[in-house]
């Protein structure tokens, strides 16, 4: 029997809800498909969950980003500090506003962005830091505002991952002036659809996203007060979202207990290191251990029907995207250690307490065999 990384019933109980939202608004007579009063009471309910200002519902993750650095003025001649390890937006969303990521390597443990690295490439040039929460844990965001703060930086959280993620009492994406969430599928809050929004304590920093989202139009059609772009949000997926934020808490609970049961049951396992054990400061949309022998353990589970993913099998500074934007001679040693060891097991919610013990035991056979050899 399998055990698929992303569950492929993910929506099986919802399945009539969202039938007969397609019937709802698609026969509705104001015939209103994107941006409408669906739109709005989905962002009231995420804005209201997390003590935001405001929460503004867009394209995707990847253009949240984009929304968010726009809001901010970050353009040409401007540089960024992200992430050397992570995903693809952290490089590609500076890239497009014309400013350049400077990469900075990551914590070796964690595979967050290391603060005394970023502190390391700041420059006159430097506009905003842009970490990212990944791999089961947020970033190190207490000392990354302190930064901010002492050389006048902006600070945007690559949050797309840790919806529902909290550090010493603040949520994921309240810590900088703005963070973002993504709703593509397979993400904690994931839908049927493509989907994100901007979550920001500053409210005026909402209203210039909520403005760059549709054409940079306020409350006048074709009156265009900045130039923007199309990321809008859907009126069935935000009325299917607004009913499935209730349960959301409790599919997080769950996989935050799969994953303290992982670290309990890893700890101290030679050649296989979990996260740090604890709940604050943890997002549970993927867990990943860091193993010696990675492909091997990948092949292992593979052949014993457990589904792995490897996020990233390349430091975004080492992508042929992304590396002739990197500054020649520059070095980051965790992140290549992070992508040669990283690996992702199943956490989502739908895995029985069966299935999450066969994963377990699997793990622990492969890191026991391996030892010995
Ligand atoms: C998924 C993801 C994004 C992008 O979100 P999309 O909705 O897929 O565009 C950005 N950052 C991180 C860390 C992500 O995991």
């Amino acid at each position: 029997m399998e055990i698929p990384f992303f569950p492929p019933d993910l929506f099986d109980t919802d399945r009539k809800v969202m039938l007969d939202l397609i019937r709802e608004i698609g026969t509705a007579a104001d015939q209103k498909f994107i941006l409408g009063e669906h739109t709005a009471a989905f962002e009231r309910t995420l804005r209201d969950a997390v003590g935001a200002a405001d929460v503004v519902a867009c394209g995707s993750g990847t253009s949240a980003l984009g929304l968010v650095l726009r809001a901010m003025d970050i353009g040409p001649g401007q540089e960024v500090v992200v992430p050397a390890f992570g995903c693809a937006p952290l490089a590609s969303a500076v890239l497009e506003v014309g400013a350049r990521p400077v990469f900075a390597d990551v914590d070796r443990r964690t595979m967050v962005v290391d603060p005394d690295d970023v502190a390391a490439r700041i420059t006159d040039r430097t506009a905003a830091i842009m970490p990212a929460h990944l791999f089961s844990i947020m970033a190190d965001v207490p000392r990354l505002v302190e930064l901010a703060d002492a050389h006048g930086l902006r600070l945007l959280e690559d949050s797309a991952v840790a919806q529902g993620a909290v550090l010493r009492g603040t949520p994921a994406g309240l810590w900088g002036e703005a963070g973002v969430y993504s709703f593509v599928q397979v993400k904690s809050f994931g839908m049927p659809g493509e989907g994100g929004a901007v979550v920001t304590r500053d409210a005026e920093l909402g209203r210039r996203a909520r403005l760059l989202r549709n054409h940079g139009q306020g409350g006048t059609r074709f009156v265009h007060e900045v130039v923007g772009v199309n990321s809008r949000f859907d009126e069935i997926q935000a009325a299917f979202q607004t009913y499935r934020f209730a349960g959301f808490a409790e599919r997080l609970e769950r996989r935050a207990s799969i994953a303290e049961h992982y670290t309990a049951r890893f700890t101290g396992l030679p050649g296989v290191v979990p996260p740090p054990p604890g709940r604050d400061g943890r997002c549970y949309y993927v867990y990943c251990v860091q193993a010696e022998r990675r492909d091997r353990l990948r092949d292992f589970l593979g052949e014993r029907g457990i589904g792995t993913h490897v996020y990233y099998p390349q430091p975004l500074p080492r992508q042929a995207a992304f590396a002739p934007h990197a500054r020649a001679g520059d070095r980051w040693p965790n992140a290549e250690h992070a992508a040669e060891r990283i690996l992702a097991l199943p956490v989502h919610p739908h895995l029985t307490d069966a299935e999450v013990e066969r994963v377990a035991d699997a793990v622990c056979e492969f890191a026991e065999v391996a030892h010995v050899r």
